[in-house]
């Protein structure tokens, strides 16, 4: 099933497109590949839509939230919106400072995907980005698949290049398991991360090289703790960044396990990407879905990803592929109740 979700500019129409499987339900649009939607039941089979939103294209397209879209061709930040590969340097736009973020303004977040496939429980959606396309090499034929399950949503990058080029391609969902519209309960939501390290940032949001060990820091996650217990105390990094917005690694899986105290919801992430950014909606604010206005913190990203400009620092894993290799990527967020 879909309907009409509203006109792009340039007078296109894009679409929502409805997923079920077993009790979940998921709404996905062909702008910007978006997980608009998804309903999940708690034990008493109270369902709750736990991912923020906007009602209209117009919220995608105006934002920088990127609420529940598909970021690429490369996810988070690039320092000086720049990359040497095989000895030819790429220039991308700026969009922060002298930074790159989110592939800057011209984001596949705010493209309109074609609609490749779609059943009852899944839809496969493509893009072309011509070689060029926000600065990157090589024409790029992306497939990003939503595969609803009876206890999740898994999400497939696939991807193939006729240059070398860069892939790391992400979801932007933030996440408030109490439903999006209870929002003082989103800080609240206990999360689990086995993470050992961290990437600090400087103040323009790029890491410093640094991977610091979670041990004795508001930036260890491996006991459950609520997002709200640490996230005011003194310490830098969270200064620096108003709150959670960092690259941890992904030491096992589940990579992270979120959890809402109130209707007992829970969220296991799972991916095959070695870093995972927690950012605690630290600008949320805004009209949203159902007439909600949106405060501060309000939800929970959990954007699994190769780590922020991993290209300037050679010893991480490298987001690079070669032409004609198919980039493959797969995360799963699996819910219980
Ligand atoms: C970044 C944040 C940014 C947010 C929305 C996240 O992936 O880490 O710094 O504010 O995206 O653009």
């Amino acid at each position: 099933m879909n309907k009409v979700f509203g006109t792009m500019p340039n007078g296109e129409i894009c679409h929502l497109y409805t997923l079920r499987a077993g009790k979940l339900t998921a709404e996905i649009s062909d702008l910007g590949a978006t997980l608009v939607r998804l309903w999940v039941p708690d034990a008493q089979g109270n369902v709750a839509d736990v991912v923020l939103g906007y009602d209209s294209p117009d919220g995608y397209l105006e934002s920088k939230t990127y609420f529940g879209a598909t970021v690429g061709r490369n996810a988070n930040r690039l320092a000086g919106s720049c990359f040497v590969l095989n000895g030819k340097t790429w220039t991308l736009d700026a969009n922060e400072g002298p930074n790159n973020l989110h592939s800057g303004p011209c984001g596949y977040n705010i493209r309109l995907w074609d609609v490749y496939s779609h059943e009852e429980d899944r839809i496969v959606l493509h893009l072309h980005s011509p070689h060029g396309d926000q600065g990157f090499p090589g024409n790029a034929d992306i497939f990003v698949t939503y595969l609803l399950e009876s206890d999740g949503i898994r999400i497939t990058y696939d991807a193939v290049s006729d240059q070398d080029t860069l892939f790391n391609l992400t979801n932007h969902s933030y996440f408030n398991l109490a439903g999006h519209q209870n929002q003082e309960k989103a800080m609240e939501q206990e999360l689990i991360m086995p993470a050992r390290f961290f990437n600090p940032d400087d103040a323009a949001n790029i890491p410093t090289g640094e991977l610091r060990s979670v041990e004795g820091t508001p930036m260890d996650f491996r006991s459950p703790k609520a997002l709200s217990r640490d996230i005011g105390m003194d310490y830098e990094p969270l200064h620096l960044q108003g709150g959670y917005d960092h690259n941890f690694e992904v030491f096992c899986n589940p990579a992270a396990i979120l959890t809402d105290p109130h209707s007992g919801r829970q969220m296991a992430v799972y991916t095959d990407c070695p870093g995972i950014q927690v950012y605690s909606g630290n600008f949320t604010e805004g009209d949203g879905k159902d007439g909600v206005v949106y405060e501060k913190r309000c939800g929970v990203a959990l954007e699994t990803q190769f780590y922020p400009d991993a290209v300037h620092h050679p010893h991480w894993p490298q987001p690079f592929i070669k032409a004609g290799k198919p980039y493959h990527s797969e995360t799963k967020y699996r819910f219980s109740w």
